[in-house]
């Protein structure tokens, strides 16, 4: 078996613990005689494993009990129809922050369910950066004010926790979930497909405040209704058993490494290593504003992007895989979620230094 570096943007790299357990457990889930993806939703055996994951959940993040925790299918693009759909209904508007694509997706469909108000735009700066604080300006009775934690495809994180007053705060964090300690409290919804940092797709983590419950649009389906979902524990619909089990041993591993601060400086050295190489090279750049690069997503161009074939190639020589930046921005691009270990992103480092030597 040779199992490659995998830079991919989502689905993501899982830890090689994680899959051999999955592996392990596959024909028979600790001596049920089933695997976990025959069993009832509803039997004692995966009873437990949701109520495991749920609980590792509100452990690693710390979410206060007047949030519920949802895991629901979609993923984060059915999130962006969803949220206005419960919430929306609150005053029948709401404010966007546009940073980058993915936000400005979020935007869009937005306007489908009421009026949207854009509270601040990078589209000016291209998108390299996070709108700051003072730039944002809301409207006079917003819903709710959402932003997108991590630009997944420019590689622009915001490493603070906006402050929209008593407007309650909608975060897409299914880039950076995780990644890091977060104070859930100054949320009033968090949402985040798991495959980047928790899990594989088809699970979608929300965690929402309790009081946002029962505004939902009249036309929001049943299975979308996060009042019905919450009264019935994710269960309204048959929830994506097998992509909440994975992501309970991907929680269970998170907690072995000591929990999310051991995340943060793990996360945190990796992203150093490239940007410290980034800011060091006379052939490759990063265009972002320093101060709002994501420790999530690094983004890179080759100052001759004629050589880009050719970079990509080598790397995939070398075991390195899915470096090739988003089509709408295109260059390169390197996801080093929580499962990429600090030897893997020396390795990186290590092949482009020896390419700009090569090139030079
Ligand atoms: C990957 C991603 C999405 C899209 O998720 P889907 O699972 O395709 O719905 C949305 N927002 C962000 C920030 C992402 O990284």
């Amino acid at each position: 078996m040779n199992r490659v570096i995998n830079f991919s943007s989502g689905p993501a790299t899982l830890p090689e613990s994680v899959l051999r357990q999955a592996a392990s457990d596959m024909l028979d889930w600790q001596g049920s005689g089933m695997s976990v993806m025959e069993m009832s939703h509803r039997g004692p055996e995966f009873t437990e494993i949701l109520s495991t994951t749920q609980s590792l959940l509100r452990e690693l993040l710390a979410i206060p009990d007047n949030y519920a925790v949802l895991l629901l299918q979609g993923g984060a693009i059915a999130e962006n129809a969803i949220v206005p759909m419960n919430l929306m209904g609150l005053t029948g508007s709401a404010d966007y922050v546009v940073s980058g694509n993915w936000s400005l997706k979020s935007m869009q469909e937005a306007m489908r369910y009421g009026q949207v108000h854009i509270a601040a735009s990078a589209e000016a700066h291209a998108y390299h950066c996070m709108p700051a604080q003072e730039t944002w300006t809301y409207s006079a009775k917003p819903s709710y004010v959402h932003f997108c934690s991590n630009e997944t495809i420019g590689g622009v994180e915001c490493h603070w926790t906006p402050d929209a007053g008593d407007v309650p705060l909608v975060a897409d964090m299914s880039s950076n979930i995780m990644s890091k300690p977060i104070d859930v409290s100054r949320y009033g919804l968090i949402y985040a497909g798991a495959q980047k940092n928790i899990g594989p797709s088809g699970v979608t983590l929300v965690i929402v405040r309790r009081d946002l419950l029962g505004h939902a649009l009249p036309i929001t389906p049943s299975a979308f209704n996060y009042q019905l979902q919450v009264d019935n524990e994710s269960m309204y619909n048959t929830p994506p058993t097998y992509a909440i089990y994975i992501m309970g041993l991907v929680l269970t591993h998170i907690q072995r490494e000591g929990g999310l601060s051991a995340m943060q400086a793990h996360n945190q050295a990796k992203a150093d290593l490239l940007y410290d190489f980034l800011d060091h090279s006379q052939f490759f750049s990063n265009r972002v504003r320093v101060c709002d690069r994501s420790r999530m997503n690094v983004t890179f161009y080759l100052r001759d992007e004629s050589l880009n074939a050719e970079f990509l190639s080598s790397a995939q020589a070398q075991g390195m895989v899915q470096l090739r930046g988003h089509r709408i921005a295109g260059g390169m691009r390197a996801s080093i979620y929580n499962a990429m270990p600090l030897s893997a992103v020396q390795k990186l480092r290590d092949f482009m230094f020896a390419f700009e030597k090569l090139h030079a």
